[in-house]
């Protein structure tokens, strides 16, 4: 007897400087699962590659898109817009090839609330929460790509975000990277076992 599996859509969400972009860029890096590139109108941190870490837009492109319906969920973060777009999720999902999704809080909500079937029966949440507020500051502080007023919003937004871990379904304190990375995988292999993922072929 042989399975199709559909895939997982992994949400990760947790402040800026919870670490939670490195365990979904690791993920994808090791072929894992896909990362969903959001659109934002943010400007470009250094090193940054346009289509790779983002699809950076001005304010005029990004409401375009809003228009054209092209998003699951968009939503403003530290004064700027972010959005995930249906192409980057719903053909791979399709495809049964898994997905991770590093957005908001008011992002995860939109998404829980999502009609489509197909993202609701993938979707699986999670929230990885800094050790402290001050190993926090030294992680938004220490990037040194960010300036002062830029690190003091984050830091307040985060504060502030680190409240709805009790949205998700599981939790992830952050401790040393290998540690944080080995609870996140186990995470989509757990999830990839279940029966109710498989389609018989
Ligand atoms: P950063 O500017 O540091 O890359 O991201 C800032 C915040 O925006 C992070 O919490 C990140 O998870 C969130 N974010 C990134 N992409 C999206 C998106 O498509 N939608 C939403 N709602 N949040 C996003």
């Amino acid at each position: 007897m042989s399975h199709k599996r559909s895939g997982i859509l992994l949400l990760v969400s947790g402040p800026s400087g919870s670490g939670k972009s490195t365990l979904c860029r690791r993920l994808t890096e090791e072929g894992e699962a896909v990362y969903s590139t959001s659109c934002t109108t943010r400007q470009p941190r250094e090193g940054e590659q346009d289509g790779v870490d983002y699809f950076f837009q001005t304010r005029e492109s990004f409401k375009k898109l809003v228009e054209e319906d092209k998003f699951i969920e968009y939503a403003e973060v530290h004064g700027n817009n972010y959005g995930t777009l249906i192409s980057e999720v719903v053909e791979h999902l399709e495809k049964g090839t898994d997905v991770v999704l590093d957005i908001d809080v008011q992002g995860a909500s939109l998404v829980r609330e999502c009609q489509s079937e197909i993202i609701q029966q993938a979707l699986v949440d999670v929230f990885v929460m800094p050790p402290s507020e001050e190993e926090l500051y030294k992680r938004l502080s220490g990037r040194g790509t960010d300036a002062q007023e830029i690190i003091d919003l984050r830091m307040k937004n985060s504060v502030e975000e680190m409240q709805y871990w009790n949205k998700y379904t599981s939790l992830i304190y952050s401790g040393t990277h290998e540690e944080d990375y080995a609870k996140f995988k186990s995470l989509l292999i757990a999830e990839r076992l279940k029966v109710s993922r498989l389609i018989q072929a």
